[in-house]
């Protein structure tokens, strides 16, 4: 077992064992993964002022950082271990190699330091102060905020080691063992690599958290109640599942109609239409014109990187003929790129602009407070945006695990041009632009921006070809 292992572990034993054990042919490449490693050694290398080298020599140089070491050892009397400590930081001390010794030290996205980083270290030192003959009382956590790096330390104690220990132990027997269980936190799942392989065996065993709405808890309440499965979950009749729930002084009740819909709706594969109530002006309000908007964030640098808009005169148009205009923001030069944004918003002052999740609209309003705009021109220029996630929801429930951008317009027949393609991926170009400068990145990334508006686009059309069947 390695650090990688434990790292998996704290996170979801499954993921453990099928790193360790599982068919890489049926492992997915992560952009998060990646994203990951290059953020850490970009903050590493700035961090050590570029003196960071791998490997064995770069210890016995006495370098102020040493990557890329692995480090075999027994923790127990018959357990092999392996650490791959993230950053070696060179300091004060006494070891093999002269009067320095190393710390470990991990990368930590975000503000919060979990567990997976305490482990990390304790693991790494537990290797490492036999390898470098010293002991070792602290390690390092090593983050940006506002791009400035920041180290928090953390110290070594007994108790994290002994838990650490035991962790380790776990891991060894689940490891050794036969394959876990898919985690009850299905949230968990999203950037994890093992996914797709996960996904389709929850499928085929009816899990309850495939159902777009149902958590860890809900299931549990649910299976507590003799529901397990999402076949027995759409047997029920709305009322019975009311019934059977009622004592519970629970709003997660009045959902039960819902989920009784859902499991329905993605057992069967048919949709089901809730009401038109949402849509009814829908048609008369961009019948004389729409754009469709859509954003490329780097959300760690609160950076909008891309913002695309597509111009349809008219509905039905053949997608050949519709424009779309992408505003690149490469220097995250908030006033000029406003500035265009405004520009083309106000081009067709009365036109509607479509949009799929909040995200869009809320960027809009920043941009108005940030040009100080007045309430309000704040007001109705936020007015014009129509979210089709919140509208699509309101009126169907339909044959599907959630309700993102991909997986209803994949369910609707639309392709995006580049194969495997996600927000993360896009992100991980935007990331491989900055380091390369080298512009396939950035034509990779406006291609799946303007897909994202030919999506969205797909999703309005159902909406208005629906609501006028059921006219
Ligand atoms: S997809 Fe979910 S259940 Fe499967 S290994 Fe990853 S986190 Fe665990």
């Amino acid at each position: 077992m390695n650090s990688l292992h434990l790292k998996s572990f704290t996170r979801c034993k499954r993921k453990a064992w099928l790193d360790f054990k599982g068919k890489k042919s049926f492992e997915v490449w992560s952009p998060h993964k990646a994203i990951d490693k290059i953020n850490q050694f970009q903050i590493f290398s700035e961090f050590c002022n570029g003196e960071i080298y791998s490997g064995l020599k770069a210890c016995e140089n006495g370098y102020q950082g040493v990557i890329g070491l692995k480090i075999k050892g027994n923790l127990f009397q018959n357990i092999n271990a392996e650490i791959l400590p993230q950053l070696l930081l060179k300091t004060t001390g006494k070891s093999k190699w002269g009067q320095y010794k190393y710390l470990p030290a991990v990368y930590k996205l975000g503000h919060k330091t979990t567990k997976e980083h305490l482990f990390d270290l304790a693991f790494s030192s537990m290797l490492l102060e036999p390898f470098q003959e010293t002991k070792i009382d602290k390690g390092l956590v090593i983050s940006t905020f506002y791009k400035k790096v920041k180290v928090e330390e953390i110290y070594l104690n007994k108790k994290l080691r002994k838990k650490v220990l035991n962790v380790l132990l776990n891991l060894n027997e689940c490891l050794e063992g036969s394959i876990p269980e898919i985690t009850q936190d299905r949230k968990k799942c999203t950037i994890c690599s093992w996914q797709k392989f996960c996904d389709k065996e929850a499928k085929e065993n009816g899990y309850l958290t495939d159902i777009d709405g149902i958590g860890y808890k809900t299931a549990s309440l649910l299976k507590e109640n003799g529901i397990t499965n999402t076949q027995t979950l759409a047997s029920y009749s709305e009322k019975q599942l009311e019934e059977k729930l009622s004592k519970f002084k629970d709003q997660r009740y009045e959902k039960a109609s819902i989920f009784v819909k859902q499991a329905q709706a993605y057992i069967s594969g048919k949709p089901y239409f809730i009401s038109n109530k949402n849509t009814e002006d829908l048609l008369e309000k961009i019948c004389s014109g729409f754009y469709i908007f859509d954003i490329e964030s780097n959300p760690d640098d609160k950076h909008d990187f891309l913002y695309g808009f597509l111009k349809i005169n008219k509905l039905f148009t053949k997608k050949e003929d519709l424009i779309y205009k992408p505003f690149l923001n490469l220097k995250n030069n908030k006033g000029e790129s406003y500035r265009k944004i405004v520009e083309i918003l106000f081009s067709q002052k009365e036109w509607p602009v479509l949009h799929y999740g909040e995200t869009e609209k809320i960027a809009i309003i920043n941009i108005a407070k940030n040009l100080n705009f007045s309430i309000e021109e704040i007001d109705s220029l936020a007015s014009r945006f129509i979210d089709l996630h919140t509208l699509i929801r309101k009126s169907w429930i339909l044959p599907l695990k959630n309700y993102s951008l991909k997986t209803v317009s994949n369910w609707l027949g639309f392709e995006w041009t580049q194969k495997n393609v996600s927000g993360s991926k896009a992100l991980y170009w935007w990331i491989q632009y900055q380091i390369t400068e080298n512009e396939i990145f950035l034509k990779k990334i406006i291609l799946y921006n303007k897909d994202d508006c030919m999506a969205t686009l797909q999703i309005a059309e159902y909406l208005i070809k629906n609501q006028l069947k059921k006219n």
